[in-house]
């Protein structure tokens, strides 16, 4: 029936692109609820108290900015309100080009996928 033969199924890019996405969002829904029974519903910045529907203001920062690196004991985690959590990012980039750890680890670990994770984190 189709006379559009040369579309050779989905593209594979975009399949891997939105299954990395889906497995982005699934895991960050994953440390955010870790976080949120390891730490007081408050933000690390501006102490403000989190709860009922005003929770999902409270987002999960990642200290070392490797949204890979997730230890189960929140070592790597704060939790920081929207605001706050804006602001510590727009403060990395206003101190420039220093290289954050993040960007070591991907030197160091040859992982294939690791670009691609590059691009897709912090996107806003
Ligand atoms: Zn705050
Ligand atoms: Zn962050």
């Amino acid at each position: 029936m189709s006379n559009n033969e040369h579309s050779n199924g989905p593209s594979r890019e975009s399949t891997i692109i939105a299954e990395a996405r889906r497995a982005r969002e699934l895991r960050e829904q994953g440390y955010r609820e870790q976080a949120l029974k390891l730490f007081p519903p408050v933000c690390g910045r501006c102490g403000r108290e989190f709860e009922g529907k005003k929770l999902k203001e409270l987002t999960v920062h990642h200290k070392n900015h490797n949204h890979d690196d997730n230890p189960l004991d929140g070592s790597n985690w704060e939790l920081l309100c929207l605001y706050c959590h804006d602001n510590e990012h727009q403060k990395d980039q206003l101190e420039g080009t220093k290289a954050p750890d993040a960007d070591k680890n991907s030197l160091v670990t040859h992982q294939p996928f690791a670009n691609l994770r590059d691009l897709l984190k912090e996107k806003k």
